[in-house]
């Protein structure tokens, strides 16, 4: 796990907590890093009533709390099911790219390019190193879809990106070993975002604030619809929670939860696998940036250079295997195809690339469509989730935008295009 993030201590608006509240012994909660807890905070605590309640504080939902935390509008709770960051669901594993020219549709660069500004901030904020300004290469036969849509995406916004082909591009990125046919495209101003530790961040902020609370180890099992609005839900352990809005970002466990309410979204959870291995000075960070690779045979791939010695790191990112929410995942290893997919891409393309040092699994929640599930299907319970391996880059853009629809009850016309409304007829 990433180490602890160096926030400062703000303080916010104190939203009012309650009605009716029923006494409970505080649960693992945050405590801010002075060791103090704000008399208001200590007060909603005890209270199992908030204005917004957010379910799931993974990148998404502690995303959002980051915001509200920072905007002090409202008396916030977080439950999750673990103890952020962890890794039971979709932001392990240290790293996770940040593309701009955007292969799955020009639509998402305006929210890339905030995102990338708000990454940025928050590491003025913070004094962290969260992003790291490696530069990304697109890789793929020019006709390839991704590979088409990188470009045109960086046409239609006006994006920096330098096209080269494979021969030239492995002189300049002697860690590739690629035929002239293959496209390049390189876009300076992306690179890596240091997962891990930005949930931590986000924890410290989240801590020190005088308005959300995160309750760790309560994983949900319920949620109804309160006669006079709003929502109650009610943890495994029998703890029962309340609020007026409901923020419901628990990745494998957000369409079992809504079920019951009669909304059926369609999200399917997938068992992803990646790796680190030896790796020469050729995949330096300062020598190699991340990049995507399509590859008409091979699949679509994903990279990372060696940062912090850690090796280079890479993963698959069409495939997987099917899994039921909640069912237990086999070991990197354990399926045939784990070690034999990566390997021959380094066989293939990556000449420096040595041994296996590590590998680990991950999930997806995929939509069928594979774009992002955001939406009120119910008044005041806003679901966001689906992000189908593709969704971290935006949270800190997100986390805004998902906030301030918790706080005013008004979503951002931008999140329109992610309405399940086009699942529908
Ligand atoms: C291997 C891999 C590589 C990836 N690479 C990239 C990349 O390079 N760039 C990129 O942009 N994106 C990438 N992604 C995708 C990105 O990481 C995810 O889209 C994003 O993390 C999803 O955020 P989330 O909040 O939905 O899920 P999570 O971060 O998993 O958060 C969900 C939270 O809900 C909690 N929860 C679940 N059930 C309950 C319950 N019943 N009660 C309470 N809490 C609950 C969980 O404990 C968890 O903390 C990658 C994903 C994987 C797996």
């Amino acid at each position: 796990m990433a180490g602890t993030c160096h926030a400062g201590r703000r303080l916010g608006r104190v939203g009012i907590v309650g009605r009716e509240p029923v006494i409970m012994a505080p649960t693992d909660s945050d405590a801010s890093p002075s060791g103090g807890i704000d008399l208001q905070k200590r007060r909603e605590m005890h209270s199992n009533h908030s204005d917004i309640l957010i379910i799931g504080g993974g990148s998404m939902g502690l995303a959002a709390a980051d915001w509200l935390a920072e905007s002090g509008a409202a008396a916030v709770r977080v439950l999750d099911a673990h103890s952020p960051p962890h890794d039971q669901g979709a932001h392990h594993g240290e790293t996770r790219l940040i593309r701009l020219a955007y292969g799955e549709g020009a639509g998402y660069v305006p929210l890339a390019v905030r995102a990338l500004e708000r990454w940025r901030a928050l590491e003025t904020a913070t004094g962290e190193s969260l992003f790291l300004p490696t530069g990304i290469t697109n890789i793929g036969p020019a006709a390839a879809p991704f590979v088409r849509q990188v470009a045109a995406s960086a046409k239609t916004h006006a994006l920096a990106l330098e096209v080269l082909d494979g021969t030239a591009a492995s002189l300049r990125w002697p860690g590739w070993q690629l035929d002239g046919a293959t496209s390049v495209a390189f876009e300076r101003v992306a690179g890596v975002l240091r997962v891990e530790r930005i949930l931590d961040c986000w924890r410290e902020r989240v801590a020190a604030s005088a308005n959300v609370t995160l309750t760790a180890r309560a994983p949900v099992v319920a949620i109804d619809a309160r006669a006079g609005g709003g929502y109650e839900v009610r943890c495994a352990d029998g703890r029962r929670f309340s609020a007026e809005r409901l923020l419901l970002s628990a990745g494998q466990h957000l369409a079992p939860l809504v079920a019951p309410l009669g909304i059926d979204l369609p999200l399917t959870r997938v068992r992803k696998t990646f790796a680190w291995f030896k790796a020469d000075a050729r995949y330096a960070p300062e020598r190699f940036a991340g990049f995507s690779l399509t590859d008409d045979e091979l699949g679509i791939y994903y990279g990372f250079p060696d940062i912090d010695g850690a090796g280079f790191k890479m993963g698959r990112h069409d495939s997987g295997q099917p899994l039921a929410p909640g069912e237990q995942m086999q070991a990197f290893g354990e399926h045939p195809d784990d070690l034999p997919e990566l390997q021959q891409v380094i066989d293939r393309y990556l000449p420096g690339v040595g041994k296996l040092k590590q590998g680990a699994v991950c999930q997806y929640i995929r939509t069928p469509d594979e774009h992002f599930l955001i939406d009120e299907p119910l008044p005041g319970l806003i679901v966001a989730g689906g992000f189908s391996g593709h969704g971290f880059k935006f949270a800190s853009a997100l986390g805004e935008s998902l906030g301030q629809w918790l706080a005013s009850g008004q979503a951002s016309p931008e999140l329109d295009a992610f309405g399940a409304g086009r699942f529908r007829g």
